[in-house]
């Protein structure tokens, strides 16, 4: 077995059907009296019935995708004068990336609670837009002190968005079985995880209710979160957050640009690659992307064809590391058939 490196992240879970009432023993077992709800628009009524059972000091519920500054700004400032002394994050990515701006300058706990695939809450990962641009970075702070998983609390989460968003969570476990910085625990989330979230989507878009495959899912998105946390991101990643840039939506485009990216890798990453092919139980991911009725092509998501050769050369010019090489000819290429949709 080659050396390794495995850095255990401290965070606690509550997994489980209905575990959304084990919420206030949680922020009590964190000594905090003042909670600060965080929720979208949208979800604002789920939150204020959970907020019934809480010690709440306030509800942020203006939270908006990509944690613009003043945003971000404005519920820092909601915290500190409703004196808050834990955030809880109810939502997906964008929620929870709420909670971490608050952390990151406050220090405040946050507790989490899913309601999509993203995994955003078992990662130190922050990120901030200012200026049409999003700021990165990494942070203990910003890691969710509790996460509470609940798939009854995912029911209602559009067929559209648990497709695209579970597509999103198997891109994080691919890329983590083939990273510089792998190791075998990780390793075997990623594989679990790819297992659940693939056997568990169809069964979804079928019948959303379905409690089982929500439970399934939630479970492989908490091992995709889990395996991006410690492990660097690769080809994949970098070409998403590029493609980020020029506006695209994220989890479709990681759905769209993952068998795309998993080609361009698949000689340099046999290992990987085959325990992929065995989490997947014989489907093949193009197929399921289209079985799933996401989109498949980044032509279809609003990427214009004339914005590729320059999205190709920003991707290259500061690649994250990678099994393969990262060259213009053959990125250039790769994103021309994500453009068009042909089945790598
Ligand atoms: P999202 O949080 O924007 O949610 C997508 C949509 O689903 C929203 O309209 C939301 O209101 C709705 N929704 C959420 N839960 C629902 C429910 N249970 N029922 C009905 N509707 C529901 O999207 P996302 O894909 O979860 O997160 C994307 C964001 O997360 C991006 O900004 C991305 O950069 C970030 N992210 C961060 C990390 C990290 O480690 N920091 C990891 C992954 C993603």
């Amino acid at each position: 077995m080659n050396p390794f490196v495995y850095n255990g992240l401290p965070s606690r879970v509550v997994f489980g059907a209905g575990s959304v009432s084990q919420l206030p023993a949680e922020i009590e077992r964190l000594g905090a009296k003042r909670a600060l709800l965080l929720t979208t628009p949208g979800r604002a009524s789920m939150v204020s019935a959970i907020g019934k059972h809480l010690k709440v000091a306030g509800i942020y519920d203006k939270v908006v995708m990509h944690t613009p500054i003043e945003a971000a700004t404005e519920a820092r400032n909601l915290a500190a004068s409703l004196q808050a002394d834990c955030c809880v994050a109810v939502g997906g990515g964008s929620t929870i990336g709420f909670g971490k701006a608050i952390a990151l300058t406050s220090g405040l706990p946050v507790v989490a609670v899913p309601t999509t695939y993203s995994g955003s809450e078992m990662t130190t990962i922050w990120g901030i837009s200012e200026n049409n641009s999003k700021k990165t970075g990494r942070d203990p702070k910003v890691l969710p002190k509790v996460v509470v998983y609940d798939p009854e609390l995912t029911l209602d989460l559009p067929a559209a968005v648990s497709a695209a968003s579970g597509m999103n969570a198997i891109a994080h476990c691919a890329e983590a079985l083939y990273a510089h910085d792998g190791n075998p625990i990780v390793s075997l989330m990623a594989e679990e995880g790819i297992r659940a979230l693939s056997s568990s989507l169809k069964k979804i878009i079928s019948n959303g209710k379905d409690l089982e495959a929500r439970s399934d899912a939630l479970y492989g998105s908490w091992l995709a979160g889990c395996s991006i946390a410690t492990t660097s991101v690769a080809l994949h990643h970098k070409l998403c957050h590029v493609l980020g840039g020029f506006g695209l939506p994220h989890a479709e485009t990681h759905s769209i640009m993952l068998p795309h990216a998993l080609k361009y890798n698949s000689e340099a990453a046999p290992e990987a690659m085959k325990r992929i092919a065995h989490a997947l139980q014989g489907k093949n991911l193009w197929e399921l992307q289209k079985s799933l009725g996401l989109p498949m092509r980044l032509a279809d998501i609003g990427m214009q064809e004339a914005d590729i050769e320059r999205a190709a050369k920003i991707a290259v010019a500061a690649p994250y590391p990678n099994p393969r090489k990262v060259e213009y000819d053959p990125v250039l290429e790769l994103l021309r058939n994500a453009w068009e949709g042909r089945r790598p």
